[in-house]
């Protein structure tokens, strides 16, 4: 008897059910800013990736309104194609300005530029180290790449490095990926120590600053510039999605490797380019990043408030450890995680659950903006309270 081959997708959701793993979206009204609507009522948002407010901004929506005028609304092609405006270089520009790179290169998401630039740099010859806390775009690269992948314990150099003098000679090339500041966790990857262990085994290092970029170092460039290993010779992945308010991703590094990726990187080849407006949206981000530096001089303050602040309440939440805006308040059960998540929903405070297989164990995850004003994070501080008493 023929069977349907579709119910399998039933049970699965069923299964996804059961776990308390099912995800369903949640629709936000008006413009992103410190607070939103959320499914019609006004809430603190400490969900958000846009650190330092700019999604918002007046000066972003005028700079993408004024190109879609001008460029119209979309590129129509590949770069390589029809799709390449003076526009794109100009971010690619300014990014590596920001980044103090010979040249950069904008994909359509931060995703595809992982994808794109892993795929590129290795092949089934060769050997990818990656830390077990990695994002998805980066895992989701190194297995297209076909090469051979270990992951390392989160952060442990010296098990890095054990992997390294047992495997290296046996491979090709090495490249060595991680998040910078981890995005589900909110800590930073060892730089320094990983930096000297690519040189000492000759190995690529492949470093994604999604959340760093605007939001850490003295003039906002990142991680890198955080540690002081600006110049040194690696590739820098990241996002215009987060603080930069936009959309896209971007890769930093020599000329040669950049020239490479645009003969090279599949998912920069064969998509179409960014759009005119968010390529004018993201342009004006990074003037912003460079001008405005109180702007994450307030993010922090507000980040050392609310660590201030907790600290004085007797809360017995476990808070992983963290140096970025976020921070994460770890949870027994997916379960026990939702039901935080919808009674701090319930009394305004909008910040997610993170539950596997996003992470391993489960979470309430807390982004700060530079606009959150005192008054959020002391509402905030008071509604955990009350939800964790
Ligand atoms: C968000 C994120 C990405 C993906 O960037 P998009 O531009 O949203 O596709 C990649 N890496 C990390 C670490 C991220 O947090």
């Amino acid at each position: 008897m023929p069977t349907n081959p579709y119910a399998w997708i039933e049970e699965s959701l069923a299964t996804i059910h059961r776990a308390d793993w099912y995800r369903s979206v949640q629709t936000i009204h008006g413009l992103p800013g410190a607070t939103v609507l959320l499914e019609g009522r006004e809430v603190i948002n400490f969900a958000s990736n846009d650190y330092l407010g700019l999604a918002g901004d007046q000066r972003l929506i005028a700079a993408a309104s004024a190109a879609v005028q001008e460029f119209g609304t979309g590129a129509t092609g590949s770069r390589l194609l029809s799709g390449h405006r003076e526009l794109h270089r100009e971010l690619e520009r300014a990014i590596a300005s920001l980044k103090q790179t010979e040249d950069a290169v904008v994909f359509s998401s931060g995703y595809l530029a992982n994808v794109g630039t892993i795929t590129a740099l290795v092949g089934k010859r060769d050997f990818i180290l990656s830390d077990q806390y990695n994002h998805s775009s980066l895992k989701n690269g190194a297995i297209l790449s076909g090469a051979t992948i270990i992951e390392y314990p989160h952060c442990d150099v010296e098990a890095l490095r054990t992997q390294l003098s047992q495997h290296r000679q046996n491979y090709r090339r090495c490249l060595i990926i991680t998040d910078t500041v981890f995005s589900m966790d909110g800590d930073l990857c060892p730089l320094p120590a990983l930096l000297d262990l690519a040189e000492e085994f000759s190995c690529m290092l492949l470093v994604d600053e999604a959340h760093a970029t605007g939001v850490l170092g003295e003039t906002g460039a990142g991680c890198v510039e955080h540690f002081g290993c600006t110049g040194r010779q690696f590739i820098q992945i990241g996002t215009l999605s987060k603080a930069l308010a936009s959309l896209g991703g971007y890769v930093a590094g020599s000329a040669t490797l950049i020239d490479f990726l645009r003969n090279r990187a599949p998912s920069w080849i064969y998509t179409t380019a960014l759009s005119p407006a968010d390529t004018a949206a993201a342009l004006t981000a990074i003037k912003i990043v460079q001008q405005e530096p109180q702007r994450r001089a307030q993010l922090w303050q507000n980040v050392a408030y609310l660590k201030q602040i907790m600290q004085q309440q007797p809360l017995s939440l476990i808070l992983l450890p963290s140096e970025s805006p976020i921070l994460c308040f770890q949870l027994p059960s997916a379960a026990d995680a939702l039901k935080a998540g919808k009674q701090l929903k319930a009394a305004g405070i909008f910040a997610p659950a993170i539950r596997p297989p996003t992470v391993p164990t489960s979470r309430i995850r807390i982004s700060l903006m530079a606009t959150h004003e005192s008054a959020h994070i002391h509402k905030l501080v008071e509604i955990l309270a009350q939800v964790f008493a």
